[in-house]
């Protein structure tokens, strides 16, 4: 008998070829195994149908651990006697099908980091060792099919040795794309800031002590570069925060192991799981409570960003160091992309760091790095990055026509849904300016090349004046196609129904800001999904801006304006104006535009959030991305709900101004933890009611919550018990991220309804 077989999955750069050939011979069939370029792998074997049977069963049962099967396509047919033995053929260059797979970047695999460690073996303290099992792909990748002459290893052509293991069946590294060695691969080297070379014998481990000595330095990794340095020592901390204009946003740190974490945060098992995984993300980790890392890490935080190195590189760093953990930051300058050139690292970061510690190979593509917070057993990723990008979702339904979506401007990913799967590109950041833009084109064009797919809507944000939505007009002039705007909220409720394959579900969605369809600031609405078709249904309160964006920015100025109308807010404004970076003058102009009447109108939860914060005294300034609410969050920690405020809904109004009152008429009489727990209390309880009002009208049976807000634990937490409790089924993303990182999903999705 003959068998023909497709298998459709993450099946390249994985090892499966090895396995395929070694499974076919011990099952005594003749044949062939290739990769094709569009990603699958092509299997034609001959022999006993007994055999071929079974062979198939094991290709699904036995297959190696970093292998996805998605689809396996098997036509049968009369042997014809074809071949000789069985082989592995050179890759296919055609492209028969779109939209297939690419594997993500994978952390080093144990057997690799045994021969690491061992003195005997010929990759002993080789940084880059990798095998079938792992390293890195995407990040290397040029092209398709995922051969060597495809990937940034082609500029190190392999050597003696290593030529024997990659063509040899039997062995783990055969046909492995990014084996090397110390006489063939990449090599690293230390140098100052000022390029001159450290002469050292071993520059990794010298990188190691010189972070721990309290040194500044960038070290050149599979996607990007790193800062590190001391965990222990303050100063180089604060140094850093100086130079890269990083007054308080937290930085993640890598720590030597498992048993080092555990040291300074506690961690549960799914954490544990996620640390060790492959993908080895950074997870939010709760301090513990012998905290004993410089508080200038995470200031005023309750968790920190850990993550257990994923490199042969990593581990050598941390090899003669006693410190527990380094910090280890992407390289990137503010809103810019994360550095991986080494010329462009000597650039940007000549004047930031003190070392450089650098290697040969090109970075094919940036990948920072992903970030999970688990909620109660449920990881949610806040950034789907190294690890998870390019894999696609699986959807439950197939689209109709191929979506682009180039999602909003905070936290950007573009997203290509086609059929039943959605490849997100790796995490981007904040698009407003040209090298960030261009780094999203550069992405999702890469993209579109590796899936082969060819795209007939574009998506974007609603908001007529940010970057992805110029970007979303330029291509579809250069692929003519059509461009959806899709309307912030309703995009963050698509990624979710999308993620769930929900035909019908009432979705809460807080965040900080979306440009609505009448051209307000939106941020804490209760929608309705039915089928491709979405409403508005109920909303926060509508509460005015003073000064616009600079409520934003100084949460102050939302408390004044929420409470404008309260007789003692003008002399708590005055008490507060050191806070306000002109002071007693400033304060003076706030209160006189309080009594205008005319304001920018906002319902955002992530605004009212700030507000309670700036009442607390918890934060007076953003100086990162929804900071006032965040240190809310920490500092209501283990509080309990001492004012317990009933939800105030005034028809599809769910009124804020009434907690905000409760909390500035109770200053000082209840300690401000508490205070703050209460106000996070009023909002879960809001929101819960006022979606359960509406689902039980409208007979849903599911309530979801997406946005921003919904990385808050306390919040989603207390809104998924009540909802429970009334007995619907409660839904948050656990796929792409809540916030804007999942957003392109969103669009993509409601766009495939549209065209
Ligand atoms: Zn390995
Ligand atoms: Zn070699
Ligand atoms: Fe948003």
């Amino acid at each position: 008998m003959r068998a023909e077989i497709t298998v459709t999955g993450i099946v390249q750069g994985v090892g499966f070829r090895p396995f395929i050939y070694r499974t076919a011979v011990k099952e005594n069939l003749k044949g062939f195994v290739r990769n094709c370029g569009d990603a699958t792998v092509e299997i034609i074997v001959e022999g006993d149908k007994k055999n071929i049977k079974h062979f198939i069963k094991l290709i699904r049962s036995e297959k190696p651990p970093l292998a996805q099967i998605y689809k396996l396509k098997v036509k049968f047919s009369r042997d014809k006697g074809e071949f000789k033995e069985f082989r592995i053929y050179r890759s296919l260059e055609e492209k028969r099908f779109s939209g297939l797979v690419i594997p993500p970047d994978i952390s080093i695999c144990s057997k690799c980091l045994e021969e690491l460690k061992d003195s005997k073996n010929r990759r002993y303290d080789y940084f880059f060792i990798t095998c079938t099992d792992c390293g890195p792909r995407y990040t290397v990748i040029e092209k398709l099919p995922y051969d060597r002459e495809n990937t940034t290893m082609v500029d190190f052509p392999m050597c003696e040795k290593c030529k024997e293991e990659y063509v040899n069946p039997l062995n783990r590294r055969f046909h492995a794309q990014t084996i090397a060695c110390h006489a063939c691969g990449p090599r690293v080297y230390l140098t100052t800031k000022d390029k001159e070379n450290v002469e050292c014998k071993d520059p990794i481990r010298e990188a190691g002590k010189l972070v721990e000595e309290g040194f500044i330095v960038a070290i050149k990794g599979n996607g990007g570069f790193h800062i590190a340095t001391s965990t222990l020592k303050s100063e180089p901390i604060i140094r850093l925060r100086k130079v890269k204009h990083r007054a308080q946003k937290p930085f993640a740190v890598m720590a030597k192991s498992l048993e080092a974490v555990k040291t300074f945060a506690k961690v549960s098992k799914e954490e544990e799981k996620l640390l060790t995984s492959y993908i080895r993300p950074i997870v939010l980790l709760e301090k513990s409570d012998n905290y004993y890392l410089s508080e200038e890490i995470a200031p005023k935080l309750h968790n920190i960003g850990v993550m257990l190195p994923y490199t042969g590189l990593h581990y050598m760093l941390f090899d003669n160091v006693k410190e527990p953990a380094f910090i280890m930051t992407s390289a990137n300058p503010p809103s810019e992309p994360i550095v991986v050139d080494n010329e462009e690292a000597y650039r940007r970061l000549g004047s930031t760091v003190d070392y450089f510690l650098l290697h040969n190979r090109r970075i094919a593509q940036r990948c920072d790095d992903s970030v999970v917070r688990v909620h109660d057993k449920i990881p949610t990723i806040i950034r789907r990055s190294r690890g998870y990008a390019p894999a696609p979702i699986f959807l439950k339904n197939r689209v109709k026509k191929p979506v682009l979506a180039l999602g909003a401007e905070e936290n950007v990913t573009g997203c290509i849904l086609n059929e039943d799967k959605a490849f997100l590109t790796q995490y981007i950041g904040d698009v407003k300016n040209v090298e960030t833009l261009s780094y999203l084109e550069h992405a999702v064009t890469h993209l579109l090349n590796l899936t082969n797919v060819k795209v007939q809507y574009i998506a974007c944000d609603l908001h007529p004046k940010f970057n992805t939505t110029s970007l979303a007009s330029k291509l579809a002039e250069k692929f003519g196609c059509e461009v959806f705007p899709i309307q912030h909220h309703y995009a963050h409720l698509g990624s979710l129904v999308a993620e769930y394959g929900l035909d019908e579900a009432i979705g809460i969605v807080c965040d900080g800001f979306g440009y609505g369809l009448d051209g307000k600031a939106w941020g804490g609405e209760i929608l309705y999904w039915v089928e491709g078709e979405i409403k508005r249904l109920t909303h926060l309160q509508e509460q005015p801006m003073i000064g616009g964006d600079k409520a934003t920015l100084y949460p102050l100025r939302m408390v004044v304006g929420i409470l404008r109308e309260h007789s003692k807010i003008e002399d708590w404004i005055y008490s507060k104006s050191s806070f306000l970076p002109f002071g007693k003058a400033e304060a003076e102009i706030i209160i006189r535009q309080a009594k205008t009447g005319k304001f920018t109108w906002t319902t955002s939860c992530g605004r009212v959030l700030d507000a309670i914060a700036a009442l607390l005294g918890v934060c007076y300034e953003r100086t990162y991305e929804g900071e006032p609410a965040i240190k809310l969050e920490s500092y209501a920690l283990n509080g309990k709900d001492i004012l317990k405020v009933e939800p105030k809904i005034d028809g599809n109004i769910i009124n804020t101004e009434n907690i905000v009152l409760e909390i500035f008429e109770n200053l000082g009489k209840y300690s401000a933890k508490d205070l703050a727990y209460s106000a996070q209390e009023y909002i879960s309880k809001s929101l819960a009611q006022a979606a359960i009002e509406k689902a039980e009208e409208l007979g849903v049976r599911i309530i979801g919550f997406s946005g921003g807000v919904a990385y808050n634990k306390h919040i989603t937490l207390t809104i998924k018990k009540i909802v429970e409790k009334r007995g619907f089924k409660f839904v948050v993303n656990s796929k792409v991220p809540a916030g804007d990182g999942g957003i392109s999903l969103g669009q993509a999705f409601i766009a495939s309804f549209l065209g």
